[in-house]
């Protein structure tokens, strides 16, 4: 029997419930999986849930939530279109960083996510999510810029922004992420034709070998 999406999504909700791979569930009200369209075409990965996720069972409900609706709305996308991730599924107190360990422990989780959505690219939300894909890397200097990353075996479009709780506390921050996210359409756009392109450039290749 075929498994759709959103089963293999609701799967995975299962065990992060369930889960005890880190002590972070210990102390957290609600796990936080993850919510959105099962097919989006943009998904975006931020850190871990804060007080009002935790409270909700919902990722980006607060201050920096609306903040992001606010931004969705600015280039006219629907929060219901898109994906919207954490790299960790349950509260650190207090909103501290995450551990290296409680990231890597639930990674698996994350890695699953987008392999079942396969979104044509990947928004990253502060520098915990971007060092996923892009180690080493300065959000003060990458912002806004779509890079290829290699992932999982396969070539992703990933595009770093600030965490909007930074753009809460910080004005020059609030521009820029804003300017970021206008590009998000354009990168989309492009990213669409590309695999267009990447698609007739394998079907070509299945019929050289078929003559
Ligand atoms: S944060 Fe992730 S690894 Fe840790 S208990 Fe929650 S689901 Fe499991």
């Amino acid at each position: 029997m075929k498994v759709d999406k959103q089963q293999k999504l609701a799967e995975i909700a299962g065990r992060v419930k369930k889960c005890t791979r880190c002590s972070l569930y210990k102390q957290a009200v609600n796990p936080v999986p993850g919510e959105g369209n099962p097919n989006a075409q943009i998904m975006f990965i931020g850190e871990g849930p804060g007080y009002h996720e935790d409270q909700q069972g919902r990722p980006f409900v607060g201050q920096a939530g609306k903040l992001l609706d606010r931004l969705l709305q600015l280039i006219k996308v629907a929060r219901k279109d898109v994906f919207i991730g954490n790299m960790v599924k349950h509260r650190p107190l207090g909103n501290r960083d995450p551990l290296p360990t409680e990231i890597e422990s639930c990674r698996p989780f994350l890695d699953e996510q987008i392999k079942i959505i396969d979104p044509k690219i990947i928004v990253t939300l502060g520098r915990f999510s971007m060092n996923k894909f892009l180690p080493g890397e300065y959000i003060s200097k990458i912002h806004g810029q779509a890079r290829f990353v290699d992932f999982r075996g396969k070539k992703w479009i990933v595009i770093p922004m600030y965490h909007p709780a930074a753009a809460l506390r910080n004005g020059k921050i609030m521009k820029e992420i804003k300017e970021d996210f206008k590009k998000i359409p354009r990168f989309l756009e492009e990213r669409i034709e590309e695999v267009k392109g990447e698609k007739k450039e394998d079907s070509k290749e299945q019929l050289s070998l078929i003559k």
